[in-house]
């Protein structure tokens, strides 16, 4: 069968440690998944987390530079623990959900925040505030095989080498395997689907010429320049 135009390129990201490339399916991301951020934004902590999504081609993979996005004046940094899943299926209980995990990578959910509020002040989606070009700067995959399922430890972000956020993955309203149980009532989870799990507070803007280091313990580091 012929394609009226070349088919894009399969989103692909690196794993530590393998030859293999780990091929995206989707991206969804979890908003308000830590009280101290749900508070940041004058939200009810005691509300329960949501989904939302981006595209796979806005991951940027293996580089380290974020072009400042059009229109918007107030780009801002979250770092987020990324879940990669390597297993499908469709309402997966909180026991069983570990068990579809392939491995997990730092990630920043950069969005546009002036749009964002715009969206929320007009009960409109989300999308030009989270799903652009180059949205979700992802480290390397690093496989559960070799570190486990990581439910506890530092999860930070430096902004020109001053510490902007710090939290703890136990501070996460839903843990990881609530989050893919969850996730799965509503969508049918597939192989290469990734999950960005939410953010700790201290969310900030970031400009042209700031270097942003993202950290989990265990799991890596990222660091991207915005140019
Ligand atoms: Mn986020």
């Amino acid at each position: 069968m012929q394609y009226i135009f070349p088919p894009p390129p399969i989103v692909a990201l690196p794993v530590l440690g393998v030859d293999s490339l780990f091929p995206v399916h989707r991206v969804y991301c979890v908003g308000r998944n830590y009280a101290e951020h749900a508070r940041e934004f004058g939200n009810d902590p005691g509300d329960p987390p949501f989904f939302f999504l981006k595209n796979p081609d806005n991951l940027a993979s293996a580089t380290h530079e974020i072009s400042y996005p059009p229109m918007t004046n107030d780009l801002q940094y979250e770092v987020e623990l990324v879940v990669a899943i390597q297993r499908g299926g469709r309402n997966l209980t909180v026991d069983d959900a570990l068990g579809h995990v392939f491995g997990y990578a730092v990630g920043i959910d950069l969005t546009r925040r002036d749009l964002q509020a715009e969206a929320k002040r007009l009960s409109r989606p989300w999308a030009v505030a989270k799903a652009f070009e180059q949205s979700a700067p992802i480290g390397l995959i690093v496989s559960a095989e070799n570190i486990g399922h990581p439910s506890r430890g530092l999860i930070s972000l430096d902004l020109n080498g001053t510490l902007r956020q710090r939290g703890d993955l136990s501070e996460m309203l839903w843990g990881v395997p609530q989050i893919i149980s969850s996730l799965s009532t509503y969508f049918d989870l597939a192989a290469g689907d990734v999950i960005f799990t939410g953010t700790p507070a201290g969310v900030g803007p970031t400009v042209r010429g700031d270097r942003l280091h993202a950290h989990i313990d265990n799991v890596g580091d990222l660091k991207v320049e915005i140019v």
